[in-house]
């Protein structure tokens, strides 16, 4: 093992988590034996924290998340759905989740609503696209529920009656379906 603790290319956080995936003993070690690669490890355990799901797979999709993310800010928010909806590079987990913690934080830190409403609203379209085959259709369905939750905490938060008000509402109506055909595909949507 001192060979490949002097002479090995550093690990990163998506290494270590193929690792895990493959049970690769050999390279798992490293992260015993250097610091460098227990560091990758440190930063995956914070990742799946932040992901909030059990597969190291899904917590490094939060690196890519944040470019992503300042992606989708930089467009015009029709745009911005529409890309999501067309795109698969953004029908991921990770970038999911950061999009719901990132509008709590405009809403109930930055107190700016006009932020919160985009990245809810993001949120939202985000977590309709996601693949049940792929994240499981449980945690598809709960991460539907905290953005919608994320939603309600900052419209109670808001003066209400604006134009983003309707989207959003059309977004819960959105994945209100999405949930219901999940689960119970021969019926419609839930009434209210
Ligand atoms: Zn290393």
């Amino acid at each position: 093992m001192e060979g490949a603790r002097s002479m090995h290319v550093h690990l990163k956080p998506i290494d270590v988590a193929i690792a895990r995936t493959e049970g690769n003993s050999q390279r798992l070690r490293l992260v015993e034996v250097c610091p460098q690669c227990r560091r990758a490890l440190q930063t995956l355990h914070d990742w799946t924290l932040l992901a909030d799901h059990p597969d190291p797979m899904v917590a490094a999709e939060i690196e890519m998340g944040h470019r992503r993310l300042d992606r989708l800010l930089s467009l015009p928010l029709e745009q911005a759905l529409r890309l999501i909806r067309t795109d698969e590079e953004f029908h991921r987990w990770g970038l999911t989740r950061l999009t719901i913690l990132a509008a709590l934080h405009a809403a109930l830190h930055d107190k700016d609503l006009d932020r919160a409403f985009k990245l809810v609203t993001l949120s939202l379209q985000l977590s309709a696209v996601l693949d049940p085959d792929l994240y499981g259709a449980g945690d598809c369905l709960r991460i539907g529920f905290q953005a919608i939750e994320a939603c309600v905490r900052i419209l109670a938060t808001s003066r209400g009656g604006s134009e983003l008000d309707r989207v959003i509402e059309a977004s819960f109506l959105q994945i209100y379906t999405l949930l219901d055909s999940l689960f119970s595909p021969r019926t419609g949507p839930p009434s209210r």
